[in-house]
């Protein structure tokens, strides 16, 4: 049985854990879904999401925790969302600790202060779906191996390089569970 670790430090943790219950059951997987706060966690999962929050906070949260190298040498699938895709960037306009796991440069708060939240329907994985933005970022760049998954108005607001996706919108605060779904089979291809 697979097991999703949600990264439990900062940020809209419960939300991942209950929408990914509910992608396993509407694809009819059986896993576990664990909350994950030590090195320990992250050695016992297949799959990893990284919620929206504070990607400061998290970053730090991160590395005063000794996680930081074992989350990157476990080369397991790991999605993150809004702070969790800024975290999974080699690259932020701001000095922060970071992943560095897909090659891209994130701006923090990308979308502006008028537009600091907002809904917008984007299209991603061949489907319409509900972007939720909350000051949401954004990819400016993009390295050769990095997909893009989604735009909106020409920003960069999903991507894939490997095993790693991001999106700059939150799809754990929709009701949706199309991206979670996407998540939990990349995670099952790595475990064959
Ligand atoms: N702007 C926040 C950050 O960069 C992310 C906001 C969010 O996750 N909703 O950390």
């Amino acid at each position: 049985m697979i097991r999703i670790g949600v990264l439990n430090l900062q940020g809209d943790v419960s939300e991942h854990l209950e929408i990914t219950y509910k992608a396993l059951s509407k694809i009819n997987i059986d896993a576990d879904v664990i909350k994950v706060k030590t090195a320990s966690d992250v050695l016992k999962s297949d799959g990893l999401i990284i919620s929206g929050g504070e990607s400061m906070v998290i970053g730090k949260l991160i590395e005063n925790n000794g996680l930081r190298t074992t989350i990157i040498n476990q080369n397991i699938p790991i999605m993150g969302t809004c702070a969790g895709m800024v975290l999974l960037a080699a690259e932020t306009d701001y000095y922060q600790p970071l992943l560095g796991l897909i090659d891209m440069k994130v701006i923090r708060n990308g979308f502006g202060r008028q537009k600091q939240s907002f809904e917008e329907e984007i299209q991603i994985l061949g489907d319409n779906f509900k972007g939720i933005f909350i000051r949401a970022p954004y990819a400016e760049k993009v390295g050769k191996n990095v997909e893009v998954l989604a735009k909106l108005d020409d920003k960069i607001v999903a991507v894939k390089q490997g095993k790693y996706i991001a999106t700059a919108f939150h799809p754990e605060l929709t009701e949706d569970t199309k991206i979670h779904e996407y998540f939990i089979k990349e995670v099952l291809k790595c475990v064959e």
